[in-house]
Protein backbone atom coordinates (compact mmCIF):
# COMPACT_ATOMS: atom_id res chain seq x y z
CA UNK A 1 0.00 0.00 0.00
CA UNK A 2 1.80 2.95 -1.25
CA UNK A 3 -0.74 6.33 0.79
CA UNK A 4 -0.72 9.89 -0.03
CA UNK A 5 -3.07 12.76 1.14
CA UNK A 6 -3.76 16.01 0.24
CA UNK A 7 -1.80 19.74 0.88
CA UNK A 8 -2.66 22.01 3.54
CA UNK A 9 -0.49 24.30 4.41
CA UNK A 10 2.50 22.20 6.47
CA UNK A 11 -0.01 19.27 7.50
CA UNK A 12 2.36 17.03 4.97
CA UNK A 13 5.20 17.65 7.74
CA UNK A 14 2.93 16.10 10.27
CA UNK A 15 0.96 13.75 8.26
CA UNK A 16 4.30 12.19 6.95
CA UNK A 17 5.74 11.87 9.91
CA UNK A 18 2.91 9.59 11.48
CA UNK A 19 2.35 7.66 8.55
CA UNK A 20 6.15 6.75 8.21
CA UNK A 21 6.47 6.32 11.77
CA UNK A 22 3.74 3.97 11.54
CA UNK A 23 5.09 1.76 8.31
CA UNK A 24 3.23 3.25 5.77
CA UNK A 25 4.71 3.75 2.56
CA UNK A 26 4.31 7.48 2.10
CA UNK A 27 4.10 9.24 -1.44
CA UNK A 28 3.75 12.78 -0.73
CA UNK A 29 2.00 14.64 -3.46
CA UNK A 30 4.87 17.25 -5.09
CA UNK A 31 4.37 20.92 -4.17
CA UNK A 32 1.47 22.59 -5.24
CA UNK A 33 2.47 24.32 -8.75
CA UNK A 34 0.55 25.94 -11.56
CA UNK A 35 0.53 22.35 -13.17
CA UNK A 36 -1.32 20.96 -9.98
CA UNK A 37 -4.03 23.64 -10.00
CA UNK A 38 -4.23 23.38 -13.64
CA UNK A 39 -5.05 19.33 -13.38
CA UNK A 40 -7.59 20.37 -10.85
CA UNK A 41 -9.67 22.90 -13.04
CA UNK A 42 -9.21 20.28 -15.76
CA UNK A 43 -10.72 17.93 -14.26
CA UNK A 44 -13.18 19.06 -11.44
CA UNK A 45 -16.59 20.98 -12.03
CA UNK A 46 -16.26 24.32 -12.92
CA UNK A 47 -18.37 25.57 -9.72
CA UNK A 48 -16.88 23.42 -7.37
CA UNK A 49 -14.69 25.03 -4.75
CA UNK A 50 -10.90 26.09 -4.99
CA UNK A 51 -9.91 23.36 -2.34
CA UNK A 52 -11.53 20.50 -4.00
CA UNK A 53 -9.86 21.21 -7.09
CA UNK A 54 -6.60 21.64 -5.75
CA UNK A 55 -7.12 18.18 -3.98
CA UNK A 56 -7.60 16.39 -7.91
CA UNK A 57 -4.50 18.16 -8.57
CA UNK A 58 -2.45 16.28 -5.44
CA UNK A 59 -4.23 13.00 -6.64
CA UNK A 60 -3.58 12.70 -9.86
CA UNK A 61 0.38 13.75 -9.21
CA UNK A 62 1.29 11.55 -6.36
CA UNK A 63 -1.09 8.35 -8.44
CA UNK A 64 1.86 9.58 -11.07
CA UNK A 65 4.20 9.13 -8.93
CA UNK A 66 2.41 5.63 -7.66
CA UNK A 67 0.91 6.04 -5.08
CA UNK A 68 -2.44 3.28 -4.83
CA UNK A 69 -4.05 4.86 -1.90
CA UNK A 70 -5.58 8.06 -1.10
CA UNK A 71 -6.41 9.14 2.98
CA UNK A 72 -8.55 12.11 3.39
CA UNK A 73 -11.03 13.64 5.89
CA UNK A 74 -14.68 13.39 5.71
CA UNK A 75 -16.83 16.59 6.91
CA UNK A 76 -20.37 17.34 7.44
CA UNK A 77 -22.41 20.02 7.77
CA UNK A 78 -24.33 22.12 5.09
CA UNK A 79 -21.36 22.92 2.76
CA UNK A 80 -20.06 20.85 0.07
CA UNK A 81 -17.27 19.21 2.11
CA UNK A 82 -19.47 16.25 3.12
CA UNK A 83 -19.65 15.51 -0.88
CA UNK A 84 -16.14 16.24 -1.63
CA UNK A 85 -14.60 12.54 -1.26
CA UNK A 86 -17.52 10.90 -3.13
CA UNK A 87 -16.83 13.61 -5.99
CA UNK A 88 -13.52 13.17 -6.06
CA UNK A 89 -14.09 9.52 -6.13
CA UNK A 90 -15.90 10.02 -9.39
CA UNK A 91 -13.35 12.54 -10.91
CA UNK A 92 -10.65 9.58 -10.61
CA UNK A 93 -12.38 7.19 -11.08
CA UNK A 94 -13.34 8.49 -14.91
CA UNK A 95 -9.83 9.11 -15.20
CA UNK A 96 -9.49 5.53 -14.84
CA UNK A 97 -6.74 5.80 -12.05
CA UNK A 98 -6.44 2.15 -10.13
CA UNK A 99 -6.60 3.31 -6.34
CA UNK A 100 -8.46 2.96 -3.10
CA UNK A 101 -10.03 5.85 -1.23
CA UNK A 102 -10.21 5.90 2.66
CA UNK A 103 -12.17 8.90 4.23
CA UNK A 104 -11.44 9.33 7.83
CA UNK A 105 -15.11 10.73 8.90
CA UNK A 106 -14.80 13.38 11.85
CA UNK A 107 -14.45 11.80 15.09
CA UNK A 108 -16.19 14.37 17.16
CA UNK A 109 -14.89 13.08 20.57
CA UNK A 110 -15.89 9.63 20.18
CA UNK A 111 -13.15 7.46 20.80
CA UNK A 112 -14.73 4.44 19.34
CA UNK A 113 -15.17 5.98 15.99
CA UNK A 114 -11.17 7.26 15.60
CA UNK A 115 -10.21 3.31 17.01
CA UNK A 116 -12.25 1.45 14.58
CA UNK A 117 -11.32 4.34 11.83
CA UNK A 118 -7.57 3.80 12.52
CA UNK A 119 -7.43 -0.09 12.99
CA UNK A 120 -9.10 -0.29 9.38
CA UNK A 121 -6.00 1.63 8.58
CA UNK A 122 -3.52 0.39 10.50
CA UNK A 123 -4.41 -3.52 11.33
CA UNK A 124 -0.85 -4.24 11.43
CA UNK A 125 0.23 -1.46 13.65
CA UNK A 126 1.10 -1.81 17.68
CA UNK A 127 -0.36 0.51 19.84
CA UNK A 128 2.19 1.62 21.72
CA UNK A 129 4.01 2.28 18.38
CA UNK A 130 0.41 4.16 17.08
CA UNK A 131 0.49 6.11 20.47
CA UNK A 132 4.70 7.37 19.85
CA UNK A 133 3.82 8.15 16.11
CA UNK A 134 0.86 10.08 16.64
CA UNK A 135 2.54 11.89 20.04
CA UNK A 136 5.58 13.57 17.24
CA UNK A 137 3.27 14.08 14.77
CA UNK A 138 1.01 16.00 16.96
CA UNK A 139 4.02 17.55 18.46
CA UNK A 140 5.23 18.49 14.79
CA UNK A 141 1.83 20.24 14.22
CA UNK A 142 1.79 22.07 17.57
CA UNK A 143 5.54 23.59 16.96
CA UNK A 144 4.91 24.36 13.29
CA UNK A 145 1.95 26.56 14.38
CA UNK A 146 3.42 28.48 17.63
CA UNK A 147 6.74 29.24 15.23
CA UNK A 148 4.10 30.32 12.44
CA UNK A 149 2.52 32.55 14.69
CA UNK A 150 5.73 34.39 16.36
CA UNK A 151 7.29 34.44 12.71
CA UNK A 152 3.72 36.20 11.89
CA UNK A 153 4.39 38.88 14.64
CA UNK A 154 8.80 39.22 13.97
CA UNK A 155 8.49 39.93 10.64
CA UNK A 156 6.56 43.69 11.26
CA UNK A 157 9.59 44.41 13.27
CA UNK A 158 12.60 43.15 11.47
CA UNK A 159 14.42 45.78 9.09
CA UNK A 160 14.30 42.70 6.97
CA UNK A 161 11.48 40.82 7.08
CA UNK A 162 12.92 38.10 4.15
CA UNK A 163 15.25 37.08 6.87
CA UNK A 164 13.01 36.06 9.49
CA UNK A 165 10.85 34.00 6.23
CA UNK A 166 14.08 32.93 5.51
CA UNK A 167 15.06 31.35 9.13
CA UNK A 168 11.36 29.96 9.48
CA UNK A 169 11.92 27.73 6.14
CA UNK A 170 15.37 26.58 7.23
CA UNK A 171 13.06 25.38 10.90
CA UNK A 172 10.60 23.49 8.88
CA UNK A 173 13.22 21.30 6.90
CA UNK A 174 15.16 20.62 10.21
CA UNK A 175 11.66 20.18 11.93
CA UNK A 176 10.94 17.90 8.88
CA UNK A 177 14.15 15.69 9.49
CA UNK A 178 13.51 15.60 13.64
CA UNK A 179 12.26 12.58 15.38
CA UNK A 180 12.78 13.59 18.45
CA UNK A 181 10.10 15.45 20.62
CA UNK A 182 12.61 17.38 22.81
CA UNK A 183 14.81 18.19 19.70
CA UNK A 184 11.43 19.95 18.36
CA UNK A 185 11.00 22.29 21.28
CA UNK A 186 14.45 23.21 21.33
CA UNK A 187 14.05 23.97 17.44
CA UNK A 188 11.43 26.54 18.21
CA UNK A 189 13.76 28.60 20.58
CA UNK A 190 16.98 28.14 18.51
CA UNK A 191 14.33 30.09 15.49
CA UNK A 192 13.32 32.56 18.38
CA UNK A 193 17.30 32.79 19.18
CA UNK A 194 17.96 33.51 15.71
CA UNK A 195 14.96 36.00 14.87
CA UNK A 196 16.23 37.97 18.07
CA UNK A 197 19.62 38.25 16.75
CA UNK A 198 18.51 39.63 13.22
CA UNK A 199 18.54 43.71 12.80
CA UNK A 200 15.15 44.41 14.23
CA UNK A 201 12.99 48.10 15.61
CA UNK A 202 10.89 46.72 18.14
CA UNK A 203 9.89 50.64 19.01
CA UNK A 204 7.77 50.30 16.19
CA UNK A 205 4.15 50.12 16.66
CA UNK A 206 3.10 47.89 13.37
CA UNK A 207 -0.50 47.43 12.26
CA UNK A 208 -2.26 44.48 13.51
CA UNK A 209 -4.26 42.95 11.26
CA UNK A 210 -6.35 39.46 11.83
CA UNK A 211 -7.06 36.88 8.74
CA UNK A 212 -10.45 34.92 8.88
CA UNK A 213 -12.42 32.81 6.43
CA UNK A 214 -12.27 28.97 5.14
CA UNK A 215 -9.98 26.92 6.59
CA UNK A 216 -8.16 25.61 3.17
CA UNK A 217 -7.56 28.90 1.97
CA UNK A 218 -6.23 30.73 5.22
CA UNK A 219 -3.64 27.66 6.03
CA UNK A 220 -2.47 27.19 2.15
CA UNK A 221 -0.11 29.70 0.90
CA UNK A 222 -0.30 28.78 -2.73
CA UNK A 223 -4.14 29.33 -2.53
CA UNK A 224 -3.55 32.67 -0.53
CA UNK A 225 -0.73 34.44 -2.16
CA UNK A 226 1.43 33.67 0.63
CA UNK A 227 -0.56 36.56 1.73
CA UNK A 228 1.10 36.28 5.46
CA UNK A 229 4.50 37.21 4.08
CA UNK A 230 3.66 39.95 1.88
CA UNK A 231 1.67 41.46 4.68
CA UNK A 232 4.67 40.72 7.09
CA UNK A 233 7.17 42.57 4.70
CA UNK A 234 4.94 45.66 4.75
CA UNK A 235 5.11 45.93 8.35
CA UNK A 236 2.04 44.39 9.65
CA UNK A 237 1.74 42.09 12.51
CA UNK A 238 -0.42 39.27 11.10
CA UNK A 239 -2.32 36.98 13.27
CA UNK A 240 -4.49 33.86 11.66
CA UNK A 241 -7.68 32.73 13.28
CA UNK A 242 -7.36 29.29 12.88
CA UNK A 243 -4.45 27.18 12.94
CA UNK A 244 -4.58 23.60 12.44
CA UNK A 245 -3.56 22.00 15.45
CA UNK A 246 -6.27 24.10 17.03
CA UNK A 247 -8.78 22.73 14.37
CA UNK A 248 -7.50 19.43 14.84
CA UNK A 249 -7.79 19.46 18.91
CA UNK A 250 -11.00 20.55 18.73
CA UNK A 251 -12.60 18.56 16.23
CA UNK A 252 -10.71 15.41 17.62
CA UNK A 253 -9.86 15.99 21.47
CA UNK A 254 -13.26 17.54 21.66
CA UNK A 255 -16.77 17.87 20.29
CA UNK A 256 -15.60 21.49 17.80
CA UNK A 257 -18.81 23.51 19.29
CA UNK A 258 -18.32 22.90 22.88
CA UNK A 259 -15.16 24.15 23.67
CA UNK A 260 -14.80 27.48 26.01
CA UNK A 261 -13.00 28.81 23.07
CA UNK A 262 -15.94 28.54 20.26
CA UNK A 263 -18.62 29.34 23.00
CA UNK A 264 -16.76 32.63 23.03
CA UNK A 265 -17.00 32.75 19.16
CA UNK A 266 -20.28 32.20 19.05
CA UNK A 267 -21.02 34.53 21.85
CA UNK A 268 -19.42 37.21 19.95
CA UNK A 269 -21.04 36.52 16.74
CA UNK A 270 -24.68 36.36 18.22
CA UNK A 271 -25.88 39.39 17.83
CA UNK A 272 -25.55 39.01 14.05
CA UNK A 273 -25.34 35.23 13.03
CA UNK A 274 -27.03 32.88 15.58
CA UNK A 275 -26.24 29.84 14.16
CA UNK A 276 -23.82 27.21 12.32
CA UNK A 277 -23.35 27.57 8.71
CA UNK A 278 -20.94 25.06 7.58
CA UNK A 279 -17.40 25.26 7.11
CA UNK A 280 -15.89 28.56 9.48
CA UNK A 281 -18.41 30.72 8.29
CA UNK A 282 -20.25 31.60 11.38
CA UNK A 283 -16.07 31.35 13.04
CA UNK A 284 -15.35 34.37 10.66
CA UNK A 285 -18.14 36.36 11.93
CA UNK A 286 -17.43 35.81 15.67
CA UNK A 287 -13.65 36.42 15.09
CA UNK A 288 -14.26 38.99 13.32
CA UNK A 289 -15.63 40.81 16.44
CA UNK A 290 -13.55 39.50 19.21
CA UNK A 291 -10.45 40.85 16.43
CA UNK A 292 -11.89 44.32 17.06
CA UNK A 293 -12.31 43.62 20.47
CA UNK A 294 -8.60 43.17 21.03
CA UNK A 295 -7.62 46.40 19.13
CA UNK A 296 -6.73 45.04 16.13
CA UNK A 297 -6.65 47.85 12.99
CA UNK A 298 -8.62 45.61 10.60
CA UNK A 299 -9.61 42.08 9.60
CA UNK A 300 -9.03 40.19 6.00
CA UNK A 301 -11.93 37.66 4.98
CA UNK A 302 -10.54 34.82 2.83
CA UNK A 303 -12.95 32.83 0.69
CA UNK A 304 -12.79 30.21 -2.32
CA UNK A 305 -14.87 31.89 -4.84
CA UNK A 306 -18.56 29.90 -4.30
CA UNK A 307 -18.39 28.91 -0.97
CA UNK A 308 -21.56 29.43 0.68
CA UNK A 309 -20.16 29.72 4.16
CA UNK A 310 -18.28 32.68 3.77
CA UNK A 311 -20.83 33.98 1.11
CA UNK A 312 -22.55 33.91 4.01
CA UNK A 313 -20.47 35.57 6.40
CA UNK A 314 -19.48 38.12 3.70
CA UNK A 315 -22.48 39.35 3.63
CA UNK A 316 -22.46 40.36 7.16
CA UNK A 317 -19.50 41.75 7.58
CA UNK A 318 -20.08 45.11 5.66
CA UNK A 319 -22.56 45.85 8.40
CA UNK A 320 -19.90 45.01 11.38
CA UNK A 321 -17.02 47.31 9.90
CA UNK A 322 -20.01 49.86 9.71
CA UNK A 323 -20.89 49.51 13.22
CA UNK A 324 -17.25 49.03 14.85
CA UNK A 325 -15.59 50.96 12.42
CA UNK A 326 -13.42 48.26 11.73
CA UNK A 327 -12.20 48.08 7.83
CA UNK A 328 -12.56 44.48 6.43
CA UNK A 329 -11.26 43.22 3.19
CA UNK A 330 -12.97 40.33 1.84
CA UNK A 331 -10.85 38.41 -0.65
CA UNK A 332 -12.13 36.11 -2.85
CA UNK A 333 -10.06 33.26 -4.12
CA UNK A 334 -9.84 31.00 -7.57
CA UNK A 335 -7.86 30.00 -10.08
CA UNK A 336 -7.92 33.58 -11.74
CA UNK A 337 -6.32 35.29 -9.13
CA UNK A 338 -2.94 36.92 -9.96
CA UNK A 339 -0.47 38.84 -7.97
CA UNK A 340 -0.73 41.88 -9.01
CA UNK A 341 -4.29 42.93 -8.77
CA UNK A 342 -4.23 40.53 -4.90
CA UNK A 343 -0.70 42.94 -4.42
CA UNK A 344 -2.47 46.32 -5.43
CA UNK A 345 -5.83 45.39 -2.96
CA UNK A 346 -3.22 44.44 -0.22
CA UNK A 347 -1.52 47.27 -0.30
CA UNK A 348 -4.44 50.00 -0.70
CA UNK A 349 -6.28 48.19 2.35
CA UNK A 350 -2.80 48.64 4.82
CA UNK A 351 -2.51 52.30 3.29
CA UNK A 352 -6.01 52.51 4.74
CA UNK A 353 -5.59 50.90 7.93
CA UNK A 354 -2.39 53.50 8.32
CA UNK A 355 -4.27 56.51 8.10
CA UNK A 356 -7.17 56.10 9.78
CA UNK A 357 -4.08 55.01 12.71
CA UNK A 358 -2.68 58.31 12.29
CA UNK A 359 -6.26 60.34 11.89
CA UNK A 360 -6.93 58.61 15.24
CA UNK A 361 -3.86 59.10 17.31
CA UNK A 362 -2.29 61.64 14.74
CA UNK A 363 1.27 59.82 15.05
CA UNK A 364 3.46 57.99 12.88
CA UNK A 365 2.89 54.83 11.63
CA UNK A 366 4.75 52.12 10.33
S1 LIG B 1 -16.19 25.52 3.42
FE1 LIG B 1 -16.43 26.45 1.41
S2 LIG B 1 -14.61 25.91 0.28
FE2 LIG B 1 -14.71 24.56 2.03
S3 LIG B 1 -15.82 22.82 1.23
FE3 LIG B 1 -17.35 24.12 2.15
S4 LIG B 1 -18.10 25.35 0.42
FE4 LIG B 1 -16.16 24.43 -0.23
Amino acid sequence: MKVTFPHMGNMNLSIKSLFNNLGLDVIEPPPITKRTLDLGVKYSPEFACLPLKINIGNYIEALELGADTIIMGGGIGPCRFGYYAEVQKEILNDLGYDYEMIVLEPFQSRWENFIKQFKFIFKHVEWWKFISAWRLAWAKCEVIDKANEYVNQMRAYAIEPQSVTKLYKEFLRKLERTEDKRELYSLVIGLKDKILDLDLDMKRDPLKIGIVGEIYVVLEPFTNLNLEEKLGEMGVIVDRSIYLSDWVSEHLFSNASNTAKHHKIEEAAEPYLEHFVGGHGLETIGQTILYDEKGYDGVIQLAPFTCMPEIVAQSILPEISKERNLPVLSLVLDEHTGDAGFITRLEAFVDLLARKRRDQVGGQVI
